[in-house]
């Protein structure tokens, strides 16, 4: 029987789980999971997806028809309950966490115990779409394999050596001390990206990167030598980019406006700039890039037109930040399926020297970019769960 790591993602609406082997041939650690899967729709049609070795499985058992009132707590327990039912031959030795928020205090992967959840749940408000799920996964396999060990990875992570003026707000100095800063999220798919991105861009890689994050949560990280220099998200995941339903940066002062002159409680408030901004409050047809694209609506095409002028405006910051630009990467749903969207963001961007090939683009190839081009343009598909174990093979060394 072989070791296994399971490693979970838990969104806001979707589960992603992967088995990997624990353990690294000579040092290397292999990004291929032994089984992977998904479950979308979480609250509204949840289905499975999963793979085994890269191909997909039907699925049997009580995950086929999926309730609708099931939650990330209780369909953790159906997977692990698949996961020893299916696939016996593996013996789990731990499971890792995609962890959104660590705030000031947990930077690198840290195995979870009573005191570290307790700082986590602490943590929610920060993150309050993800942070929750991110604990009823770990909480349901604590009910289900106790003594399993189980490791926080943290999305902030990858962003906490970015330089002071990166993570500064022009705030009170008593706010920056007391943690009110930037701290960036998506970082495991960073981290990911940084460490494959050679491959595709060869010496590029060590050089001024600017990787877009672009999914229903959306985010820009310029990095020089694959550390990071500055991100779009801020304190909370509400910062930066236009998103699915999030509203991105905004003027402070509207959300005075919203409380003082609108009459909207905080939680009103709150709701508006979580769940129906972005490509959904401005679209008002679908926080989904597929379906806006496949629509005719005007709204649909100025919702998109905002999404690619916001992802243009923070290229050009974040190319101010690194003193030049060697290469893009695109990455997450819309960064990897839409040729569209790329190409519109590029577009704008030839007076800095992109230049996409249309048809390298139309073909989802991992270089997009002209010959002519200066700035090399790629797609890379991220892999946060091959991140996750990796940290937790190493963190709890169980290494054959
Ligand atoms: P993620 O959060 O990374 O899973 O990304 C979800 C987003 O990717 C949604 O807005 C999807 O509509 C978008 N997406 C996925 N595939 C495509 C595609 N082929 N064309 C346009 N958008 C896509």
């Amino acid at each position: 029987m072989s070791n296994a790591i399971l490693a979970v993602n838990s969104g806001s609406s979707s589960l992603k789980f992967a088995l990997f082997a624990a353990t690294r041939q000579s040092g290397e650690w292999s990004n291929e999971p032994l089984v992977s899967g998904k479950i979308n729709g979480i609250g509204r049609k949840p289905m499975l997806s999963e793979k085994v070795n890269g191909k997909p499985v039907e699925i049997s058992g009580p995950l086929k028809n999926i309730p609708l009132e099931a939650r990330h707590g209780s369909l953790i327990a159906l997977i692990l309950e698949r996961l020893n039912s299916h696939y016996s031959k593996f013996n789990l030795v731990a499971a890792g966490h995609r962890m959104v928020h660590g705030g000031s205090e947990f930077a690198s992967p840290v195995q979870i115990d009573a005191e570290v959840r307790k700082k986590l749940e602490n943590l929610i408000p920060l993150a309050p779409l993800h942070q929750p799920h991110n604990l009823a996964a770990i909480d349901a396999i604590t009910a289900s394999m106790p003594d399993l060990p189980q490791i926080a990875c943290f999305d902030t992570g990858f962003h906490r050596d970015m330089p002071r003026l990166a993570q500064l707000f022009a705030l009170p100095r008593k706010l920056s001390d007391d943690g009110v800063i930037r701290y960036g999220f998506h970082g495991l798919s960073y981290e990911y990206i940084a460490s494959v991105m050679g491959e595709t861009l060869g010496t590029v890689a060590d050089g001024k990167v600017i990787v877009a994050h672009l999914g229903n949560g959306a985010s820009m990280c310029a990095m020089l030598n694959r550390h990071c220099l500055s991100t779009s998200m801020g304190f909370t995941a509400l910062d930066g980019l236009m998103m699915g339903r999030r509203s991105g940066s905004l003027d402070a002062g509207v959300v005075l406006h919203l409380i003082q002159q609108k009459g909207l409680t905080p939680d009103e408030v709150w709701h508006m700039l979580y769940r129906e901004s972005g490509l959904l409050g401005v679209s008002g047809i679908s926080n989904n890039m597929k379906i806006l694209e496949e629509s005719t609506n005007p709204h649909a095409r100025e919702a998109i037109d905002l999404f690619c002028y916001r992802a243009m405006r923070e290229i050009g910051a974040m190319t101010a930040i690194l003193g030049g630009l060697d290469a893009l990467v695109f990455t997450a749903g819309i960064g990897q399926n839409s040729a569209r969207i790329r190409q519109q963001i590029c577009s704008q961007l030839g007076w800095l020297g992109l230049q996409v090939d249309a048809d390298a683009n139309d073909r989802n190839l991992s270089v997009i970019n002209a010959a002519i081009s200066e700035v090399k343009i790629c797609v890379i598909p991220t892999n946060e769960e091959a991140m996750i174990a990796a940290a937790t093979c190493d963190l709890i060394a169980v290494r054959k």
